[in-house]
């Protein structure tokens, strides 16, 4: 019989368990002398349709849960959906001693991680992250927050969940939608810090693709890895955490413009192939290399040029409406090399054209 994998990551505020199932979740919260306290499953009805059962049958007899369940969907990251829950702990009595489990993707993990952070000035939180996206991305480097009158990821904090633990094998019932735009971010990753990371997702891209379970587990352990590498060098995101923004400028441009109509991690790639253009035609990464980058791209499969209805100028529209640019002008990540991204403090609205007609 194949052996399970566990990887324990330490990062820079807590430790990231990586495993093949739940079974030793109990041996965690036990080893943290977290037996007595109350706990609060935060999840959404597909996740707790899914999971609920098998994560209290790996807690029973020690550990037991009472479950908050939302709607699925990023139209439940609000501050409607916060008010409730602060209720819910209020009826059952959820004092400071007390902790809340997030046990979904990257809403459930934003909303709970918010709510835990300002419910009696903080109380603490675990995060359970069931989608790839929330695996690699969401549940690391502590940003919670809700959306607010349109604008995502308004109103936050930063609040680092005791620790993360994730199960890959429940990455197999992600719908593929689900599990190729958490890819979007993942090959974001191995561009901007990591070649050999690179190599790794461009030999393997049929296993991970099929979503097996040790090429899986791997490629999230290197993301983690990477994701909690530049976190620790910026916690708060005031330089060069920017750089995971490579894709995001062009790609939240196309995301809000299309009305949220495909996947964010969809909208990065096309974003990421546009950036690595304009890389080009800047003179900072060579021809060979942007073909590399753009097969990597094609290899999975990521549909990359821009929805006809969509013109360039309201592309730059939206890129300066964007509320993350500040008031200096506009900062856009490029590359250098396959693996290494740099922060372009400037970028010309007129380079961003030539790229997107490139
Ligand atoms: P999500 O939480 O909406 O999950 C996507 C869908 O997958 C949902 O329908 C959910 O019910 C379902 N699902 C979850 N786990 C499943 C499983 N194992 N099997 C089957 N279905 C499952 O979306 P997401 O992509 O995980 O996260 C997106 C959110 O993350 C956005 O709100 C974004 O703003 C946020 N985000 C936050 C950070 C951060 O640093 N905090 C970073 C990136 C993104
Ligand atoms: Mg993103």
């Amino acid at each position: 019989m194949r052996e399970f994998q566990s990887v324990d990551l330490p990062l820079g505020s807590n430790t990231y368990y990586l495993r093949e199932s739940f079974s030793d979740l109990k041996v965690i919260l036990s080893s943290l002398n977290l037996k007595g306290r109350k706990f609060c499953v935060v999840t959404d009805r597909n996740v707790n349709d899914l999971y609920i059962m098998s994560l209290k049958r790996n807690l029973y007899p020690e550990f037991d849960f009472i479950t908050y369940v939302v709607p699925a969907g990023e139209s439940e990251k609000n501050l409607e959906t916060v008010h409730k829950l602060y209720g819910f702990l209020i009826e059952n009595n959820f004092n400071r001693d007390d902790i809340l489990i997030a046990f979904g993707g990257g809403v459930i993990g934003d909303l709970t991680g918010f709510c835990a952070s300002t419910y009696l000035r903080g109380i603490n939180y675990i995060q359970i992250p069931t989608t790839l996206l929330s695996a690699i991305d969401s549940s690391i480097g502590g940003k919670t927050g809700v959306d607010y009158n349109g604008f995502k990821n308004l109103v936050g904090t930063f609040y680092n969940p005791l620790f993360i633990y994730h199960n890959v094998s429940t990455l197999r019932t992600l719908e593929e939608i689900e599990y190729n735009s958490g890819l979007g971010e993942v090959l974001k990753t191995a561009m901007i810090l990591d070649k050999s990371f690179y190599v790794y997702l461009h030999d393997k891209y049929d296993a991970i693709l099929a979503t097996d379970n040790r090429s899986t587990f791997e490629m999230v352990r290197r993301c983690v890895f990477l994701k909690d590498y530049i976190v620790k060098k910026d916690p708060h995101d005031q330089d060069i955490r920017g750089i995971l923004n490579f894709g995001h400028t062009i790609g939240h441009a196309i995301e809000t413009l299309c009305n949220y109509k495909y996947p964010h991690g969809n909208c990065v790639a096309r974003g990421m192939k546009y950036a690595i253009l304009i890389s080009k035609n800047m003179g900072y990464l060579s021809e060979t290399d942007a073909e590399h980058l753009l097969e990597l791209l094609e290899l999975y499969n990521f549909e990359t040029h821009i929805p006809s209805n969509i013109s360039n100028t309201a592309i730059l529209e939206a890129i300066k409406k964007d509320k993350k640019q500040g008031t200096d002008g506009l900062k856009f990540i490029l590359l250098d090399d396959i693996g290494h991204a740099f922060i372009y403090p400037n970028m010309s609205s007129d380079d961003i054209l030539r790229g997107l007609e490139s």
